[in-house]
């Protein structure tokens, strides 16, 4: 399917690598402005910049850790100074430290916790007001299915991926009547720097256990988030979206 969404604002964190590029391109191929916030990836990010560019895509990079409320204030404020709205809102930035109970301390806990779920919350406070006055707006927080099903050695992203999916239904009860939509989208196994971090064995069961026999590329999901965000899901809120190979079925 193809979206149009000419002079439409985005904004995504976690643009630089994975999930967040493909998503930052794929708003880029439908005519989107886009902006896009990462961690440490400075250089990569000028480039992305760069060749969205030359393709006369509007797009900005904005450095900050969405663990931290100012980073939020900051991205938003970016967006909206620069284009006067913000439309569609995808949060993607997330990070794991794994391992079995035992062995996870609360720092591992706290690490994933304010970058997974708290920086949801921050950046939906940021685009609170936008949304408001502009009485519109598409948020698209990205899960996983290991916060539907959970999984061993995964407590700490496994509770906040499951606290996106609550914080996500949440947000769209109190902001439905102001237009603004809310919905999750729940990769299953996606093939990024992510998951080549698992070990081998970890990732082979995984990956038998997708009846679709392969893993997602980052463009499966970004076409799910594409369209969240479209006209031709605006009677959608407060749905979860796996996109899995039947991953989670
Ligand atoms: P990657 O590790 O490939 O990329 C992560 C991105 O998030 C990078 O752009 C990174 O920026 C950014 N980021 C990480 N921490 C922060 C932070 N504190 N502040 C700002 N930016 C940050 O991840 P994936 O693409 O694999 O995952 C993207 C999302 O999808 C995550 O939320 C993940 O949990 C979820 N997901 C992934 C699955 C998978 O199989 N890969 C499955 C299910 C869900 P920088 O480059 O600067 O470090």
């Amino acid at each position: 399917m193809d979206f149009d969404l000419t002079d439409t604002t985005v904004l995504v964190t976690g643009g630089t690598r994975g999930i967040g590029r493909a998503i930052v391109e794929a708003f880029a191929d439908a005519g989107a402005r886009v902006a896009f916030t990462y961690r440490s990836s400075a250089e990569t990010a000028d480039e992305i910049v760069a060749e969205l560019g030359a393709r006369d895509v509007e797009a900005i990079a904005i450095q900050g850790d969405v663990a931290k409320p100012e980073a939020a204030e900051d991205a938003v404020s970016a967006v909206t100074d620069a284009w006067g709205r913000l439309d569609v809102l995808v949060n993607n930035a997330g990070i794991t430290r794994d391992g079995l109970m035992l062995r996870l301390d609360a720092d591992d806990w706290d690490a994933v916790l304010d970058t997974n779920l708290k920086g949801v919350f921050n950046f939906c406070k940021a685009a609170y007001r936008p949304f408001m006055r502009q009485r519109s707006g598409a948020v698209i927080n990205i899960s996983s299915v290991v916060g539907v099903m959970g999984n061993a050695g995964q407590t700490n992203y496994a509770a906040s991926k499951a606290g996106i999916i609550g914080f996500t239904k949440s947000f769209a009860k109190e902001l439905s009547g102001r237009g603004v939509r809310a919905n999750v989208v729940a990769p299953g196994y996606v093939a990024t720097d992510m998951t080549d971090a698992m070990n081998d064995d970890a990732r082979q069961a995984m990956l038998d256990a997708v009846p679709l026999g392969r893993p997602a590329e980052p463009e499966d999901i970004a076409q799910a988030v594409l369209f969240l965000a479209s006209p031709a899901a605006s009677y959608i809120t407060g749905h979860v979206l796996k996109v899995d190979g039947g991953l989670a079925m």
